[in-house]
C-alpha cells in the first residue's frame, strides 16, 4: 500500500436489522454514506437518517472510498459485489469490508477474485445483536491484511470494538464457531430451565441463581431476561441466519477432520426447530419449539 488513505465516505450495502442501524449510525457520526438495499422501507429508514440511499448497488459504490457488505450469505455477498457493473463502479483499490456472517472458505476465493482486480476484501462479522449495532457495541471479529484493517478502523470503532482474528476468513470462520457454540448454550440452557419449571422452580429464580453460577452464558444473561422471559422473543437475529451459521461452523469442523460430535447434534435439532416453526422465527423461538415438545 502506497498511501494512507482518509475514508469520508462509505457505500452500505444490506440495510437490514443489522446494517440498518450500522448505517445510520455511520451517517450520524461524520460518514458521508451511500446505502442500498433491495426493500425501499430499508432504503428510507437511511434517507431519514440522514445518509443517501440509492436505486442500485452500483451508484451507491461508485463515490465510495469503502463498502461495506452486511448481507444475509456468501451467496447475497458474491452476487451483490461480482455483479458487473458494481466491478465497473468501484473506487481503485477499494477496501470492501464484508460484515455478513459468511462462509470463511468463500471469503478467502473471493479476496483472491478481487484481488486480481486490484480490490482489497476485509472480513468483520460482528456479534452483539441489533442492540449493539444501535449503540455502537458491536464485537467485531476481523480478518485480513493488518495494514488495510488499520486504514478502516475509523469506520470500524464507530461501530464497536474491533479485534484482528488473522489473516482473510479468519473472522468469518471464528464468528461460525461462536454461533455454534452461542446456539448450542441456548439450546441445553432452555432445556434445562424448562426442567427446572416443570419442577416448580421459576425461570426468574433460575436465572438469577444460574448467572452467579458455572452454568451462565450469553442465553442465560442476556436471552432469556430480555427477549425470552418477557415473551417478546424480538431479539432481531432470524432463526434461519442462526442455523445458517451453524451449518458453516459444522462443514468448517468436518473439513478440517476435528471431531464436532456435540455441535453436528445440536445443529440437527435446531434444523428441526426451523422446519417446525413459523418462517421468520426469532431464534430465541427455540424455547416455542421445545415447549411444543414437553408431555
Ligand atoms: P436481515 O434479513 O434483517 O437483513 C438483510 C438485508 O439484506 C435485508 O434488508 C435484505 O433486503 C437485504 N438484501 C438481501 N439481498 C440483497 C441484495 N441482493 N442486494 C441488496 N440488499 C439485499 O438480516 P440481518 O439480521 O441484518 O443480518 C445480516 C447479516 O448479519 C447476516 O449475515 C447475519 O447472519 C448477520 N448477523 C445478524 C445478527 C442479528 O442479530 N440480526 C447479529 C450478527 C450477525
Amino acid at each position: 500500500m502506497s498511501e494512507k488513505r482518509y475514508i469520508t465516505s462509505v457505500a452500505f450495502i444490506g440495510l437490514g436489522n443489522m446494517g440498518g442501524p450500522m448505517a445510520s449510525r455511520l451517517a450520524g457520526r461524520g460518514f458521508k454514506v451511500h446505502g442500498f438495499d433491495l426493500s425501499p422501507e430499508a432504503r428510507q429508514r437511511l434517507s431519514d437518517a440522514g445518509g443517501e440511499a440509492h436505486e442500485t448497488p452500483s451508484a451507491a459504490v461508485a463515490s465510495a472510498d469503502a463498502v461495506i457488505l452486511m448481507l444475509p450469505s456468501s451467496a447475497v455477498v458474491e452476487k451483490v459485489i461480482l455483479d458487473d457493473e458494481v466491478l465497473a463502479a468501484l473506487q481503485p483499490g477499494a477496501v470492501i469490508i464484508d460484515m455478513s456472517s459468511s462462509e470463511p472458505g468463500r471469503t478467502v476465493k473471493l479476496a483472491a477474485t478481487l484481488h486480481d482486480r486490484g480490490h482489497i476484501l476485509l472480513d468483520a462479522p460482528v456479534s452483539g445483536g441489533v442492540r449493539g449495532a444501535e449503540s455502537g457495541n458491536l464485537t467485531i471479529m476481523a480478518g485480513g491484511d493488518q495494514a488495510h484493517l488499520q486504514e478502516v478502523l475509523p469506520v470500524l470503532e464507530k461501530l464497536g470494538y474491533t479485534t484482528r482474528i488473522g489473516p482473510v476468513g479468519a473472522g468469518h470462520a471464528l464468528k461460525a464457531l461462536n454461533n455454534l457454540m452461542s446456539a448450542t448454550h441456548l439450546l441445553i440452557s432452555s432445556e434445562a430451565i424448562l426442567a427446572g419449571e416443570k419442577f416448580g422452580i421459576e425461570p426468574a429464580v433460575m436465572l438469577d441463581a444460574v448467572n452467579g453460577s458455572s452454568g451462565r452464558s450469553g442465553s442465560t444473561e442476556n436471552k432469556w431476561p430480555n427477549f425470552i422471559l418477557p415473551g417478546t422473543f424480538n431479539s432481531g437475529f432470524n432463526l434461519s441466519l442462526m442455523v445458517k451459521d451453524m451449518g458453516i461452523a459444522v462443514s468448517l469442523a468436518e473439513s478440517l477432520g476435528v471431531s464436532n460430535q456435540l455441535g453436528e447434534c445440536a445443529t440437527a435439532l435446531w434444523r428441526q426447530a426451523q422446519n417446525e416453526l413459523p418462517e421468520g422465527a426469532d431464534h430465541t423461538e427455540i424455547v416455542k419449539w421445545l415447549r411444543q415438545k414437553t408431555r
